[in-house]
């Protein structure tokens, strides 16, 4: 496959903006810094930040056994998914293929960059139906966004069934592992090298506990990490930003540690939900949510509001019909939400 070909002549064409701190990248210890009209008085932030966010690229780098190379950072994996939606469709002319009931921000950006959506549906045990997606797919279908393990129904999808499309789907293909480390399936980081057409994307806005940061991760061949690099703005991850992951990262074990608990958890949860008579089905998971379904989405969800507990309510997603999708809380949180549920009136 020809990467080049998927690229939009636009983005080919471009001439990246080149800022200070990319034209000049030495030594740093004693240099005199007079090219970046900042302010020179020293109180942590005065300075832009580091463009390529070396530091951390090194940090994530050894975490996920992949070279710095093959790593772009985003202001969320949000702002990874649009730079993706910027190199390659074209607005008024190509199209997406979406895998529904799945995460929201994939629809947003198809149509705020002016992008068609093909959409097909999961089946009913939300895997994906491999012969119709390529069936579905035409020549203006530029990405297919898989989300494994899925949001909001929580499970993965099989290894054969990515693999099929990855293999076949004639564009870029994005696997979005933002739940992956509450996973035993393993990442697809390390296949990068069998398909040049596959992005990778994770964020550590859940396992790693900082959504507040907006830190997004994609990995992919360097050739299409250039384009991407090429595209984003020149200093789309901040100083504070860099600054806590590098220093939360640097905590040893506190992300595995915390998954673990937070598995724990999802199992004692799990079985206390069992004995709620309303909820008809729980659904599996590989992620820190848990879909259930009950006898009345909407209602069950005012009268948890009432309580003073926030949980989505899914029951309009296709195939996700009186669904509820519960985040695994604390202990102390998810005993306050297992007593609500056993104390909700019938309907
Ligand atoms: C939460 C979530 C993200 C995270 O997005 P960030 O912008 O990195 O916080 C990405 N994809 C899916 C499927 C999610 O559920």
């Amino acid at each position: 496959m020809n990467i080049q070909n998927l690229i939009r002549p636009t983005i080919k064409a471009l001439k990246p903006y080149s800022s200070a701190r990319d034209e000049f990248q030495g030594v740093t210890d004693n240099m005199v810094f007079l090219d970046a009209n900042e302010n020179p008085f020293e109180n942590g932030v005065n300075r832009y930040p580091d463009p390529q966010q070396g530091k951390l690229k090194a940090m994530l780098s050894e975490i996920k056994g992949i070279s710095a190379k093959n790593i772009l950072l985003g202001n969320g994996s949000d702002e990874v998914l649009d730079l993706i939606f910027r190199a390659f469709c074209e607005p008024n002319q190509d199209n997406i293929v979406i895998l529904p009931p799945t995460y929201g921000m994939y629809e947003v950006l198809a149509n705020l960059n002016a992008i068609g959506i093909k959409k097909v549906n999961l089946d009913a045990d939300f895997q994906p139906k491999v012969e119709e997606i390529l069936n579905t797919a035409d020549a203006n279908s530029k990405v297919l966004f898989i989300c494994s393990p899925n949001n909001p129904s929580g499970n993965s999808f099989t290894t054969e069934a990515i693999k099929t499309l990855v293999s076949n789907f004639k564009g870029i293909v994005v696997i979005d592992e933002a739940y992956i480390d509450f996973s035993n399936a393993e990442s697809w980081v390390s296949k990068l090298d069998q398909y040049p057409n596959l992005i990778v994307s994770q964020t550590l806005s859940k396992a790693y506990a900082m959504a507040g940061i907006r830190l997004g991760i994609c990995y992919a061949s360097t050739e299409i990490i250039t384009v991407l690099n090429t595209i984003k703005p020149p200093y789309n991850i901040n100083e504070l930003t860099q600054n806590k992951a590098i220093e939360l990262l640097n905590i040893k074990d506190l992300a595995t540690n915390q998954i673990a608990d937070i598995l724990k958890e999802r199992s004692a949860l799990i079985s206390e939900l069992k004995s709620i008579s309303y909820i008809s089905k729980i659904y599996p998971t590989d992620a820190n949510f848990v879909l259930v379904k009950v006898d009345d989405a909407n209602k069950r969800y005012n009268q948890l509001i009432e309580k003073g507990i926030v949980i989505r309510n899914r029951t309009t997603q296709p195939g996700c019909e009186n669904t509820l999708r519960l985040t695994v809380g604390t202990p102390k949180e998810n005993k306050i939400l297992i007593n609500i549920l056993q104390g909700l009136k019938t309907l």
